[in-house]
Order: C-alpha cells, then structure tokens, then sequence
C-alpha cells in the first residue's frame, strides 16, 4: 500500500521539452513562473554549472514552495542525490548546528564511481543442461553466436537458474554479465535488436585473446560524500547509515576522504556529481547557521542549495536586526530569488480535483465550488486537509459520495488558522502563557 503523503501527487515539474509549465500535468497546476525558473535551474544543476550557488522560493504559506522543490528532486533522476531538510533540524544535542549543515552538504554531493566488467552477448545457437541432478550439481552447456564467431559456455547451477528464470531458449539474444552472472534477453533479432543498438554508447568492442568477442561495459555505482565519510568512519561504521544516527564525524577524516576522492578523479575513475539541497523554513536558521552558509558556498565541493520562506521582512535569528525573509542581506545578495504567489480560484478547483483523485475522493460539483471558495477564504492547505474529513463524514452516512454538508460539518469541526487566532484573543485571559510580545519570543527561544 503506498502512503498518501501532502505531496503525494507531485510527480515533477511538468514542463515541456522547451521548458514551458504545462497547464496541469504531473500533478502540477498553475505557479508557471516559479516552476519555470525552477526548471532552468535544473537545467543547469544537470549540465554541472551550478553547485556552489544557492536559490531562494519566497511566497506565502500554501504556493507550492516546498511541491516545486519536490518536483524538481522527481526530474533529477535517481543519481544526482537531493537532501531536503527543515532549518529546525539542524538544531539537535547530538551534533553542533555546523555538523548537521555539513553532513546535508555533503549528502547531497554523489560520488559516481565506475567499474569495468565484461559482458558477452549474442544469439543462442543450442543449450544442453544436464536436468536429471538436482540442487547444486545441475550442470550444461550454452553455445552462443556472437558477431560472427560461436562461444561455447560451460553452465554451472546459478547460470541455469539466471536462464530459466529468463526463459532463454535457442534463437532469443542474450547478454551476460560475466562479473555477477546476471543473464538478460535483448530480443531476438541480434543485428536490428534496437536494445542492442541503444548499448552502443557506452560500450566497446575488445578483441579477447581466446578470439571471443566481447564487450566490456562499464557499471557505475553513485554515492553520496556522507555515505563514504561514515562507512570510513572508524567510530560510526557503515551500520550507523541503517540507523540514521551517524553522530559526528572528524574534519580530519574528511580532509583524508576528500583528497581520496580527488585521487580518484584524477585518475578517471571518479565524476563528482553535485546535487541539491533544500532547506524549507529558512529563516529558522540562526546568523551562525548563515555564515556557515555563506562560506560553504565557496567550496569546491558544494551542491546548489535551494531555500524557502514564507516570511517577509523577519528578525534574524540570534541577532537584533530585521532583514528580508530572516536572511542576512550579505546571503540574500548571492541568491537567486523566485517568489510564488497565491493562486487563482481556477488553479485552486484543479489542484483540489487532483488531491480528491490521489486520495480516491469522490466530491460532488457543488462540494467542488464549495471547497474552493473555503481554500479562498482560509489557505489552500486548510482546504486539502478538509477533504479527508469530510470523507470520513461521508462514509459514516454511508455514502461514496462527499457533498456541501459534510464540508460544512468538517469545517465546524476543524477551525483553519484565521479562526484560531480569533478564538484565541475571545479568550484572553484564560490561557496559560500568552504575555510575552512576538520578539521578546524569539529571543527567548534564541537565549534558552
Ligand atoms: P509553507 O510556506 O506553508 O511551507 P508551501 O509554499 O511550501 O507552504 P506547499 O506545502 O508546497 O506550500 O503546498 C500546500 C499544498 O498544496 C501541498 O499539498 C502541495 O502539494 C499542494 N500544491 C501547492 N502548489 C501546487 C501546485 N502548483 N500544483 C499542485 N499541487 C500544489
């Protein structure tokens, strides 16, 4: 069963070839400039002209900062690492605010370590396996016609398993890994298999000394900076990255790990891979956090660091001074900025349709105009977070069916943040804890 997250939906950035948002496609609606901006800088980051430089979301609360940020993590592919954190993290007492920003730098830089291995393919002329022993001792023979020669394979058990798990039989076209025996069918036309043509790229023909004709191909393995730091690391082990407690880990080490990676760059055997990180509720970082920032975006070995706020002009943490989005001015100047802004009722009416889809939610067209116009009214999350509720009504009138009325209940039910505060200042007085004034807070959440 997959679990139904906020974001659930979001499957990319949905943007054409040419970078251009379109209206509603994988799960993204509206917001086109933002996305747009967020899709030349992916651009970028792909092309590897971007680490080291940082990126600002600034909107209101509920404008899909953090599902454009998400998207953009779905359209990098599984080997440029994305970190994505949330700036209270970095505030534990297990680790210094410091260690916690390095390690999310240095989760999202990846390693893309290659390895040869020897791949041998072509057409199956015959097969004889020897069926009649059973477990370990099955044993045969595979002759298979490469380009223009025939190899003939002696079978041990596990390769007779690989092939019928395959169901090769004499004619299919197969290749075999000959490092981890992993067999594959490429088709059965070997000269037109467009499988076969599509491995050309990264592949090349060595004339072997047996007269065989083979490929070698190479297999690339991608991990992140941390992983390699905490698998060398003597005191944490590789263990701890099952754990996710990986404590912290000694500059030295790191010096020793940065210079191996080097080496292995040098010698063509490494390609660094600079991913991205994202740090939602920016502001929440203190001046030290930003400074640390600011220099670490110097570095060499630095990923693109995306940030979002909803704030506008804030406190910065730890000093006195106010500042866009909690920012210091020095950081702000190095950052791209892309503000999102709220959306039209027409935006809001496709986003909830495809939320009620995500969540098998069946809304009546009233029910529909409804809950627009309460995502109008209060914020567009307030709305999405009502549609279970009210399914959860629906389904005790056993009904498939969620209508205006069960809406109506939910939102009596469930007060969204404007109602809030107004029922907070009614009871003035009579809750505990409500003298201190909104700066004299921070700083005592800075002081404690
Ligand atoms: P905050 O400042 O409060 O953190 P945010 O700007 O990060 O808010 P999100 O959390 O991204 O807002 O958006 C709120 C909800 O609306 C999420 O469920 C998100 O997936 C959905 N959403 C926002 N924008 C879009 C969009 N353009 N298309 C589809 N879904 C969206």
């Amino acid at each position: 069963m997959e679990r139904i997250g906020a974001h659930s939906h979001i499957r990319g950035l949905g943007l054409d070839d040419r970078l251009e948002p379109r209206a509603n496609s994988q799960g993204m609606v509206g917001q086109a400039k933002a996305r747009k901006a967020a899709g030349m800088i992916l651009k970028m980051v792909q092309e590897g002209r971007i680490a080291g430089r940082a990126m600002l979301f600034a909107g209101p609360p509920s404008t899909g900062k953090t599902a454009i940020a998400l998207g953009m993590a779905q359209t990098l592919g599984p080997d440029v690492p994305f970190t994505m954190i949330a700036a209270s993290e970095v505030f534990s007492l297990s680790m210094s605010k410091t260690e916690a920003l390095t390690q999310a730098f240095r989760r999202s830089i990846g390693v893309r370590i290659k390895e040869e291995t020897e791949i041998i393919e072509g057409e199956v002329v015959e097969m004889q396996i020897d069926r009649s022993l059973t477990g370990a001792t099955k044993t045969g023979k595979l002759t298979i016609k490469t380009t223009d020669m025939e190899t003939i394979y002696d079978l041990g058990t596990k390769m007779i398993d690989a092939l019928a798990k395959e169901k090769v039989t004499a004619g299919d076209v197969i290749s075999i890994d000959k490092t981890s025996g992993k067999v594959s069918k490429l088709g059965r036309s070997f000269a037109r298999s467009r499988d076969y043509d599509a491995m050309g790229a990264d592949t090349k023909f060595v004339q072997c000394p047996e007269g065989e004709i083979q490929k070698r191909r190479e297999v690339v393995h991608t991990v992140s900076l941390h992983e390699i730091d905490v698998i060398n690391s003597r005191t944490q082990g590789f263990l701890a990255l099952f754990a996710g407690d990986t404590g912290e880990i000694k500059p030295e080490l790191r010096n020793q790990i940065n210079q191996k990676v080097a080496e292995w760059r040098e010698e063509g055997k490494a390609e660094i891979i600079p991913g991205v990180l994202f740090i939602d509720e920016v502001h929440m970082l203190d001046i030290e956090c930003f400074s640390f920032l600011n220099r670490a975006l110097e570095n060499e070995l630095s990923p693109l660091v995306i940030m979002a706020s909803n704030r506008g002009m804030a406190r910065i943490r730890g000093t006195k001074f106010r500042s866009p989005h909690g920012l210091p001015v020095d950081l702000l100047d190095r950052v791209l900025i892309v503000s999102t802004r709220p959306y039209s009722s027409e935006d809001i009416q496709e986003i909830i349709k495809i939320r009620c889809e995500e969540e098998d939610v069946t809304l009546e067209d009233e029910a529909l105009v409804v809950l627009t116009q309460m995502a109008l009214e209060t914020t567009l999350r307030y709305a999405l977070n009502i549609i279970s509720t009210a399914q959860v009504l629906a389904r005790k009138r056993k009904s498939d069916k969620v209508t205006t009325d069960d809406l109506k209940r939910s939102y009596s039910y469930f007060m969204d943040e404007k109602r809030s505060v107004q029922w907070l200042k009614e009871q003035q007085g009579v809750l505990v804890f409500e003298e201190i004034g909104a700066e004299a807070e921070g700083e005592a959440m800075d002081q404690s």
